[in-house]
């Protein structure tokens, strides 16, 4: 793959995008953007400060009466004209996510960049459609109907692992109903969620309507969220800053959604497809590097397929090429970064005390070693209550433990605190719809795990946090419905006056 364009040129005016143009923050403190593929820096901005934050919400509020007055039908041609926009330029975004993240060129290019305009041009249609229930005399003596009406600024807070993505899922619901929006992405890969944006100032999204600020969470995040004039927050990332972003917003009396970490459990019954769930269980555990809030982190299989699984992952998992993203060969590239990986290392070695690493374990050396490379993992019979099984590693990563019975299985694959996602394989349709009803999470597929689609909603239960991404179920997030109730009777003196005046109505 052939360098795209020089980020440092592309970003020569600053990392905050605001009122619909780039500018340095203020802040005074620098931060670099480093290649983890290489340990190499590609750029270094002046992080948002909090009177950045104010400037960008500033700018939110200012275009908020002429967006959320517009028609549906001109929102709806804007994104529509936007996911074109983003579609022409899939590569440079798929170049820039690769060399942020160290994400695969083939994912970024198969996964991210086509995901993100599909969803663009889903929310292009669903912001003709909000809707609620039908107006009508439920009363009787009144008409009542719904208005479904913007929230106002929306601030959003995003994570790392799938900056583009992510900036979608956040911005597109909220401006398709209306709102107007600051997204916070991660300070370490601001670079797709600025052009993001920008793409939607070409395509016409009037400026102010989408701002980003690039800083850090302590300072601009906070700030972000305890806004005054923000009447939203909309978080993904950790449930342990998911906690205090909640303790802020709420103190500010805030909307708020929560999209937080995962734990999510992959369960073979005994009558499973073997072939099918081990390339499964490696699949999703890998994606990204494991580094996937839905990834499949504990696999639990019923004790027929234990040995026979736990065999064909480490085969399969050895068979895995790590190299340079950008290398459309690759199937696996960096971690997020070296102190990233070296936590991800530290689970495993703890693990090893009580478990047995049948595979990975360590970074690889030669070509990789400057890299925040880590290498597939499984982790065998660790116990249930261990670290390693109940705790996000966010890295790739996999624990296998066996199980008895059915009712077993599903006991342990309940038995964290989070509940994003879960998969469940059998060919038997009881056991699975069982597993549809028992397992607690807010997706849970059969006999594949990880696909996403636009029409479907994405959100946790429990500690993996409330609300829902992408869908029409996100508008229930993103606007807020009012009830109109008009008289019918033209009457002064109303039947219900009767609970003050009595007799005397
Ligand atoms: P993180 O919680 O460390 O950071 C997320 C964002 O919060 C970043 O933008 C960060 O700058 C900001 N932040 C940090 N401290 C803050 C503070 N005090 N106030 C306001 N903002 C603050 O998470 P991460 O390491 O960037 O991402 C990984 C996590 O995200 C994992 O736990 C993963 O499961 C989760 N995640 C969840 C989903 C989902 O849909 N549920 C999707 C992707 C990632």
């Amino acid at each position: 793959m052939t360098h795209r364009f020089q980020v440092r040129d592309r970003f020569a005016d600053g990392a905050q995008f605001i009122a619909g143009r780039l500018r340095p923050g203020t802040s005074g403190r620098a931060h670099a953007v480093v290649n983890p593929a290489t340990g190499e820096e590609i750029h270094s901005y002046e992080l948002a400060g909090t009177a950045d934050v104010d400037a960008a919400v500033t700018a939110a509020r200012t275009a908020l009466p002429g967006w959320a007055g517009a028609t549906p039908a001109a929102r709806s041609d804007a994104l529509h004209r936007f996911a074109a926009v983003l579609s022409d330029q899939a590569e440079d975004f798929a170049y820039a996510e690769s060399l942020q993240c160290g994400k695969p060129i083939r994912l970024a290019t198969e996964f991210d960049v086509p995901g993100t305009v599909d969803n663009t041009a889903f929310f292009a249609g669903a912001a003709r459609h909000l809707d609620g229930v039908s107006a009508g005399e439920y009363s009787g003596d009144h008409t009542s109907y719904v208005r479904r009406e913007p929230i106002g600024v929306v601030g959003s807070i995003a994570p790392w692992n799938y900056p583009l993505q992510m900036a979608a899922w956040k911005i597109l619901p909220a401006v398709a109903a209306g709102n107007t929006i600051v997204l916070k992405p991660a300070e370490i890969t601001p670079l797709t969620s600025l052009m993001f944006a920008q793409a939607a100032q070409e395509a016409g999204i009037p400026d102010g309507v989408i701002n980003v600020v690039s800083g850090a969470g302590p300072d601009a995040g906070e700030r972000l969220v305890g806004h005054p004039d923000v009447a939203m927050t909309s978080f993904t990332g950790s449930t342990a800053v998911g906690r205090r972003v909640a303790e802020i917003a709420t103190a500010t009396v805030k909307r708020l959604h929560l999209e937080l970490g995962g734990k999510a459990p992959f369960l073979v019954f005994d009558d499973a497809d073997l072939e099918a769930a081990v390339h499964g269980a490696v699949a999703a555990a890998l994606i990204n590097g494991g580094q996937d809030c839905t990834a499949a982190t504990r696999a639990y299989v019923q004790r027929p397929l234990y040995e026979a699984f736990v065999t064909g992952v480490a085969e399969l998992m050895e068979s895995v090429r790590l190299g340079d993203p950008l290398d459309p060969a690759t199937d696996l590239g960096p971690l997020i970064s070296h102190t990233h990986r070296d936590r991800v290392a530290g689970f495993v070695d703890r693990a090893r005390a009580h478990a047995r690493v049948v595979t990975g374990g360590g970074a690889p050396g030669g070509d990789l070693k400057a890299g925040a490379y880590y290498r597939p993992t499984l982790v065998a019979d660790a116990a249930q209550d261990s670290e390693i099984v109940q705790s996000e590693i966010f890295g790739p990563v996999l624990a296998v433990l066996p199980f008895d019975s059915d009712d077993e299985g599903i006991g342990l694959a309940n038995d964290t605190p989070y509940g994003l996602a879960a998969s469940a394989w059998s060919r038997d349709v009881y056991r699975t719809g069982r597993a549809t009803r028992e397992i607690r999470a807010g997706c849970v597929w059969i006999n594949d795990h990880i696909p996403i689609i636009s029409e479907m909603p994405h959100g946790g239960y429990r500690a993996s946090g409330f609300g829902k991404d992408m869908s029409l179920y996100s508008f229930e997030e993103y606007t807020q419905v009012k009830h109109v109730m008009y008289d019918n009777t033209a009457v002064a003196r109303k039947d219900w006056h009767r609970t003050i005046f009595g007799d005397r109505c």
